[in-house]
């Protein structure tokens, strides 16, 4: 530690700010070099302490190697923001911001992700626009010292109507930071009507899971209801507030919907209502016990949607949760009547797309089921999925039907 927070002052005559320095390995540089914006703990010689904030990076030599944000008590200590040197202020977050909504341009939605963090160079940053509102996530501790500076950005960029910021995900407690739900700036209603394709649904965005929807599975849900036969029975698992489920009930003539959480359920109960839909059973159960009850009754269905939450919390957890995966799978592979189609996803991070991939082979062998395979999908092309950061493409989906 070689400060603290004096560094962050302005300097004499005040109008530039002074930066403070952190200098970082070749290790951690060639992170940079290689696309990836994190550099960890052990690759920081130098740093100014506990002050979080903008630093500028530079190698052992005083190399310049770009600013990035900075976060003490974080084991990513650094997130790349930019190579250059250029003032990060709030015209800087304007800029970035308004670019990454341009990236957006012409997508047919009400609700989506307009910043997706390290997939839009942003690291730690998520703004998502439920309409004229804005929904947003500041994950760092060094973006949350200049969180006056993003909200203006967003302001600026997006003139929403209201800021509400979820800053009560749990990856926040890595940062050092409290976990909180904030009105940063004018008004955001406790629902919001969201349209997608041909169904509306109720965003919860102060209470809902994320940002008050599942919004990286809006495609995904579009491209399953285009392959999902008129007529028969349709079940989705884990349907939160029954968003597959909608886009199911509009074709076929019934659908099971199941999750745990009856507060998710009663949401569902009404945006079916919303859409004048009557055609859904609302189950509250354990998905696992639902699957093994419905095998043993004999039951079959038209089309199939999993989408669990995340299984694989860490690396340790990986060989458990991939048998939860294999066996939620494989059921439901027995449960499709012959040309029936299931879509089944992960949004593990540790589960990669090849080692999900196998386990949906896996699954299928053993369930003595033929598949073909439709697609291959990730998230909405709102959460850009960068190759050379993995963690940005944590959601996977495999769309199959029963060859026979
Ligand atoms: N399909 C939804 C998102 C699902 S999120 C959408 O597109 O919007 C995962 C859901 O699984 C959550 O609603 C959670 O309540 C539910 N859940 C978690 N464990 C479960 C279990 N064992 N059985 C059934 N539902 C479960």
């Amino acid at each position: 530690m070689t400060g603290g927070e004096g560094r962050w002052k302005a300097v004499e005559g005040g109008a530039a700010l002074r930066q403070p320095t952190v200098i970082v390995s070749a290790k951690g540089a060639a992170r940079w070099q290689a696309g990836h914006p994190w550099i960890y703990r052990t690759d920081v010689y130098d740093e100014p302490g506990d002050a979080p904030g903008i630093v500028a990076v530079t190698d052992r030599r005083g190399r310049h190697l770009g600013q990035a944000l900075y976060s003490p008590k974080s084991e990513i200590r650094l997130r790349l923001l930019t190579r250059g040197r250029e003032p990060v202020d709030a015209t800087w977050w304007q800029r970035s911001i308004a670019s990454a909504a341009a990236r957006r341009a012409g997508l047919a939605a009400t609700a989506y992700r307009v910043v997706h963090a390290e997939g839009d160079g942003l690291p730690s940053l998520v703004v998502d626009r439920y309409g004229p509102y804005v929904v947003a996530q500041l994950l760092s501790a060094g973006l949350e010292q200049v969180r006056d500076d993003v909200l203006a950005g967003i302001g600026a960029a997006l003139a929403p109507e209201g800021i509400l910021l979820r800053n009560d995900s749990a990856i926040r407690r890595h940062e050092g930071l409290p976990l909180e739900v904030t009105l940063a700036y004018g008004e955001v209603p406790k629902v919001v009507e969201v349209v997608e394709g041909d169904v509306r649904y109720a965003a919860a965005p102060w209470t809902g899971q994320k940002t008050g929807a599942f919004l990286d599975q809006r495609e995904n849900r579009l491209l399953l209801a285009e392959h999902a036969g008129r007529g028969g029975r349709a079940l989705d698992l884990f349907t939160y507030h029954g968003s597959f489920a909608l886009h199911l009930a509009r074709r076929a003539a019934a659908v099971v919907a199941v999750d745990t959480s009856a507060e998710a359920l009663a949401r569902g109960q009404e945006n079916a209502t919303l859409n004048g839909l009557t055609n859904i059973v609302w189950r509250e159960a354990n998905a696992f016990d639902e699957l093994r009850e419905l095998e043993r009754r004999d039951e079959r269905f038209d089309t199939v949607v999993l989408d669990p939450p995340a299984f694989a919390k860490s690396k340790q957890s990986l060989v458990r949760a991939l048998a939860g995966y294999k066996e939620i799978n494989l059921r439901a592979m027995r449960l499709l009547e012959p040309g029936g189609v299931l879509f089944t996803c992960s949004c593990s991070y540790h589960v990669n797309r090849s080692v999900f991939l196998e386990m949906v082979a896996d699954a299928a062998r053993d369930s003595g089921t033929r598949l073909e395979l439709l697609a291959v999908t990730g998230a909405g092309r709102d959460h850009p999925e960068i190759v050379n950061v993995p963690e940005t493409g944590y959601l996977k989906g495999a769309l199959l039907r029963a060859a026979d």
